[in-house]
């Protein structure tokens, strides 16, 4: 049986991105195609989505959507079906889609996010003839209060309809005072801990882990890692009470976009079997980042420098890094304390470390094709997608053992280097020590060039794809529908 899937994001690939979550809502629809799941994607109407959006028709109007008038478009981005919710008083505003210019978060976030959630459910409850959903595929807290809507206030002639919530990140979590929950059209019984109500104030994401079918996140060690204090920022207690019910499930990456073989952005492709190319790369790299030219490793970084990513502890370890011999050059933004750290080891480290602060899409690809080794030390990593390109690229990812990078790189301990399957190097929860133990494991490593290229050759013949993940969440769909077939 075809299913139709209501796929709720408030980014996705092509039209809006902040992070990782459009990358899964973009690229998740092509994944379940092939597992006979129908994908719409329902976005809001920031300017830039109705830009590209062009002319659309609209198949639905609301005089008073949470008290706002609004219109449901519908298009087409490439092969991609998109409902697009057009509400001016919400989303037509210059900045970022959820803060203004000088980055303060839009006040009436949760209006915003509340009416959007609410469209979603009058969609999946059958408002619109001619579109009927078998389920809906709520992402992160801004989509977190479908599920909410679905089984607390749905709609009269509503048949049920099964609700997936996806946490990305468990740190995010659309958070408001109580005086938000008389406006948000819940019956007066939503104000409880099993529905909307959490820490005195409304959760969005809590809500939508509360009233889901099913909970997933996006990978299997992140999952019980948001069981515990330290990850689960407050909600461990609901993921423990409805552990049942919560999946892992890997992102995936996108292959045409990240192929060592064709990726036009390297000044030399190559394959696992004629690895030697890559020298060009690293000879390219070398020279864009002023570093010496010499055989020894080098370590590369591209990632946003916060907290999070371990970065602070990094910029501690990079006189030890230069000293057994490594040189770094790193890509990334972030944190002006840790941006300044960075700053002040080139300047110490002349020849040896080079900084570049910003976002260069096509230079992290030029760093991965040419790097040795990508050091990510995160102190949580709900999936991570830069250790994955890396192991695609043949840029041994030296990793935290933490969410995704845990699920994801298996480290080169003597068991692993015997039977041949490492991929990688993983460490103990960041530290200075563990961080600088792992660099130097990783330059042993690179010494033994038969040991290291074996690391680089089974990442690269890892397969990341989509296509697992996709089934995934195909067989979880069909799951909740109760359709086996
Ligand atoms: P997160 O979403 O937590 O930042 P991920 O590893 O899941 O971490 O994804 C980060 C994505 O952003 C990757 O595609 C990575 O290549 C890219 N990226 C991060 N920083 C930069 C940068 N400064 N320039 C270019 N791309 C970057």
């Amino acid at each position: 049986m075809r299913l139709k899937v209501l796929s709720v994001a408030s980014e996705a690939a092509g039209l809006v991105k902040t992070g990782g979550l459009a990358d899964v809502a973009g690229a998740l629809p092509g994944a379940l195609a092939a597992q006979g799941v129908e994908v719409t994607t329902f976005i809001p109407g920031y300017p830039a989505v109705l830009a590209k959006l062009g002319k659309a028709k609209a198949v639905h109007k609301w005089d008073a959507l949470l008290g706002t008038r609004a219109r449901l478009l519908a298009g087409k981005l490439g092969a991609q079906s998109l409902l697009v919710l057009d509400a001016p008083a919400l989303f037509a505003r210059e900045g970022g889609p959820y803060a203004d210019a000088a980055g303060r978060d839009w006040e009436d976030n949760w209006h915003r996010f509340a009416a959007f959630a609410r469209a979603a459910a009058d969609i999946a409850g059958g408002a619109v003839k001619g579109r009927a959903f078998d389920l809906v595929h709520a992402h992160d807290w801004q989509a977190g209060m479908v599920p909410a809507y679905l089984k607390l206030a749905p709609l009269a002639s509503s048949r049920p309809v099964p609700g997936v919530i996806t946490i990305h990140n468990m740190a995010f979590q659309g958070y408001y005072p109580a005086e938000v929950f008389p406006q948000l059209g819940l019956p007066a019984s939503a104000w409880t801990v099993d529905g909307v109500e959490s820490y005195g104030g409304v959760g969005f994401l809590k809500a939508g882990m509360q009233l889901a079918d099913a909970i997933t996140t996006v990978s299997p060690t992140y999952a019980g890692e948001i069981r515990s204090v330290e990850f689960g920022m407050g909600l461990e207690g609901l993921i423990l009470a409805r552990s049942n019910r919560v999946h892992g499930i890997l992102n995936g990456i996108d292959n045409a976009e990240w192929n060592p073989a064709t990726d036009p952005h390297l000044a030399a492709n190559y394959t696992a079997g004629k690895l030697a190319a890559r020298a060009a790369n690293k000879r390219a790299l070398e020279h864009e980042f002023g570093l010496d030219r010499d055989d020894g490793p080098l370590f590369i970084v591209v990632s946003r420098l916060t907290w999070q990513k371990g970065m602070d502890v990094l910029a501690e370890v990079l006189d030890h890094l230069v000293g057994i011999g490594g040189r770094l050059a790193m890509l990334g933004s972030g944190d002006g304390e840790i941006e300044a750290a960075f700053v002040a080891a080139a300047a110490r480290h002349p020849g040896r470390i080079g900084v570049r602060l910003g976002y260069d899409e096509g230079l992290s690809h030029r760093l991965q094709g040419g790097g040795d080794a990508i050091l990510i030390p995160s102190r949580f990593e709900p999936c991570g997608l830069t250790q994955l390109y890396g192991l695609a690229y043949g840029c041994v990812p030296v990793v935290s053992r933490t969410g995704g990078l845990a699920d994801t790189v298996i480290d080169a301990n003597p068991a692993a280097l015997a039977v041949g399957v490492a991929t990688g190097i993983q460490m103990n929860a960041v530290s200075h020590g563990a961080l600088a133990m792992a660099v130097s494991r990783a330059v042993d490593l690179y010494n033994r060039r038969g040991a290291w290229k074996r690391l680089q050759t089974n990442g690269m013949k890892a397969d990341f794809s989509w296509a697992a993940s996709g089934a995934a969440y195909g067989a979880l769909y069909r799951q909740l529908i109760g359709d086996q077939g």
